[in-house]
């Protein structure tokens, strides 16, 4: 036929950028191109076993589910065939001419955000197909999809800008792709050479590897052998293949059961969070297996959200072979095997946690969010998820946790409640005034620095019987400090008279004024008086453009012991315009030390009018 079969076409902008940074970027890992398109064969033989469960109109349907790797160190050329499910020329364009892996865009955005270090970030990210443009001249893709009626394709690139998609003729089912290796790269030729990268991962391949026609993998995957078998090594290596990652695993579980359910798994939690790094949420990464046979990469609602940071496989025999993976998503059985791993994974890391705690601090340090998140949102986990809460407390060091079983056990007697506090910092817990009556009575308080940690506190509400109550609360009632410097207080009657005379002047600004029990050296102190809604509960649903009203209501309380507040007493009948000013001033002071003052613009010229009286004398 005389139509012409050849059309050139530009790279997405994208991938132009991913290919120059790859091709032009020095670097050290070079071999990874081959675990990558080794990888994308197994993605694509995966495909086709499982597509070959429902379909039986299969192309080359005798063609064995194997990969065949060919070195020619005379045309300096390495091959990679599978015979997966091919693609058709829509595919070959949506797939090698765009990014579709959302790695890859990832990848772009950090590379941005990153200036000139890119080196360790293609080693974190990887950046699938066009890794083969480090070492490639160019490459030939031919391809045939697992269609009766698809068409054999050739796509070309020199990896500069453009490639071509032309029809060809007698390829085979599935995807070969030649590269035409550059003069400098010519190692990738060599069967020895290639022999060596493969040893590292083969053996986690489903399917059997034929380099030069030698098999070279053995292909039990690694989660249905024996642990006593497996070596370190082997897992970690099992992680970055599986994962796709380059850092090494924190921590991993290997648990097989047979009986309610039978379940073969091995998960891992990364070192790196990736959602840390500003590439927004992740897709689940634990894949579900049946009997070896991939039912889905990305199960969701298979675990929780919240455990979408691990990495790894679950396989169970007893999930019917041809579930879809639309009522895989909503199976009694696929929930009772997510809760199976959900409680062993928080009862491992409770675990470890005891073993060496350092390392789970570390570890919590990356990764509590996600913690947090399990303990906002699954209800069912919530109670075990807070045994794995880590906060400083009034009784750690900075830097250093406690949990709330550590807590609980060094309690006072007669506490009935778990007291918190908020603050972005401890520097700002301890210099305010909340902390003072706590830690005058001994009492411990845990310090929280993020404004998801009150949702946390609040939806766990209640550890070992006990409330969970902000320290800042003006409900709690503390016993009266037993130091002995109480004779230079306020008489009980100047005092209720200061108190009126305050809640007065404040009006509306107050909810209520009273001589406090709870302080020691601070003249006045802003208590929370809204039963719902925190101080930085009302700043966050303010940061998410929520109407929320204008200030919290507080109730103050001032120290009859303080100076301050003892000469503020004989100002009120003497000078009453300045003690409005002072009496505001305080207010405004105690709001400001709660973090609870939201527009200190009033409080400017208020100080100024202060100072100004006071240089008149
Ligand atoms: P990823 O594998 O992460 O999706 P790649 O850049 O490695 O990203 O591959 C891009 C896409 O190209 C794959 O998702 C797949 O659709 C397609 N592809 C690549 N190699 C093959 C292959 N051997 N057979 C079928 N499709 C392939
Ligand atoms: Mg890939």
């Amino acid at each position: 036929m005389a139509e012409k079969a050849t059309k050139k076409h530009e790279f997405q902008a994208e991938v132009k950028q991913v290919l120059d940074i790859v091709i032009n970027s020095l670097y050290t890992d070079k071999e990874v191109f081959i675990r990558e398109l080794v990888s994308n064969a197994s993605d694509a033989l995966e495909k086709l076993r499982y597509l070959q469960l429902t379909e039986k109109e299969v192309y080359d349907e005798e063609l064995a589910l194997e990969i065949h790797i060919s070195t020619d160190d005379q045309e300096n050329t390495i091959t990679i065939e599978d015979h997966g499910i091919g693609m058709t020329r829509d595919d070959l364009s949506q797939n090698l001419g765009t990014i579709a892996h959302s790695g890859s865009k990832a990848f772009l955005d950090a590379v941005k955000k990153s200036g000139e270090d890119n080196q360790n970030l293609i080693g974190q990210f990887g950046v699938g197909f066009y890794s083969v443009f480090m070492v490639a001249e160019s490459v030939e893709v031919y391809t045939h999809n697992w269609k009766k009626t698809a068409k054999s394709l050739l796509w070309k690139s020199d990896g500069s800008g453009t490639y071509e998609i032309e029809s060809t003729k007698g390829v085979q089912r599935g995807t070969k792709v030649v590269v035409h290796l550059k003069e400098e790269d010519k190692e990738f030729a060599n069967s020895e050479r290639v022999k060596h990268v493969l040893t590292h991962y083969s053996s986690f391949v489903q399917f059997p590897i034929k380099l030069n026609g030698e098999q070279i993998n053995n292909v039990q995957p690694i989660w249905m052998r024996n642990k006593n078998e497996i070596k370190e090594e082997e897992y970690n290596e099992f992680y970055k293949f599986q994962a796709n990652a380059f850092d090494e695993p924190a921590y991993r579980m290997h648990f097989s059961s047979d009986a309610p359910i039978e379940i073969n798994s091995l998960v891992f939690v990364p070192s790196i969070n990736p959602e840390q790094m500003g590439f927004g949420k992740v897709d689940p990464g634990v894949s579900l297996y049946c009997k070896k046979i991939l039912i889905d990469s990305k199960p969701k609602g298979l675990l929780p959200d919240w455990m979408r940071f691990l990495k790894g496989v679950i396989d169970s025999a007893d999930l019917p072979l041809n579930i879809s993976r639309e009522t895989m998503q909503d199976s009694v059985l696929t929930n009772k095997i997510g809760q199976v791993i959900v409680g062993r994974f928080i009862k491992m890391l409770e675990d470890e946690s005891k073993k060496d705690a350092d390392k789970y601090n570390e570890f919590y340090k990356n990764f509590a969010i996600y913690l947090k998140e399990g303990v906002a949102a699954d209800f069912k986990n919530r109670d075990q998820l807070a045994k794995l809460l880590r906060y400083e407390s009034s009784a750690t060091e900075k830097d250093k946790f406690t949990t709330l079983d550590d807590y609980v056990s060094r309690m006072k007697d007669g506490q009935k409640e778990i007291y918190y506090l908020y603050a972005p910092n401890r520097e700002t817990i301890d210099g305010g005034p909340h902390i003072e009556a706590f830690k005058a009575r001994g009492i411990e308080v845990l310090y929280l620095y993020e404004p998801v940690d009150e949702f946390v506190m609040t939806s766990v509400s209640k550890y070992a019987d006990k409330d969970l109550v902000s320290a800042d609360n003006s409900d709690i009632k503390l016993d009266e400090v037993k130091a002995g410097k109480k004779k230079d207080l306020l008489s009980d009657k100047d005092g209720t008279a200061l108190c009126e005379w305050i809640k007065e002047t404040l009006g509306e600004s107050v909810n209520d004024v009273s001589i406090s029990k709870r302080l020691v050296d601070s003249p006045a102190i802003a208590l929370n008086a809204d039963k719902v809604m925190t101080p930085s509960m009302r700043r966050m649903m303010k940061a998410m453009k929520q109407d929320v009203g204008v200030q919290n209501s507080v109730n103050l309380e001032i120290n009859p012991g303080h100076e301050l507040i003892k000469n503020l007493s004989a100002l009120k009948d003497n000078e009453a315009d300045t003690a409005k000013l002072v009496a505001e001033q305080i207010l405004d002071n105690a709001l400001i030390a709660a973090g609870y003052l939201e527009d200190p613009r009033e409080m400017v010229s208020r100080v100024y009018k202060i100072l100004e009286r006071v240089s008149q004398k």
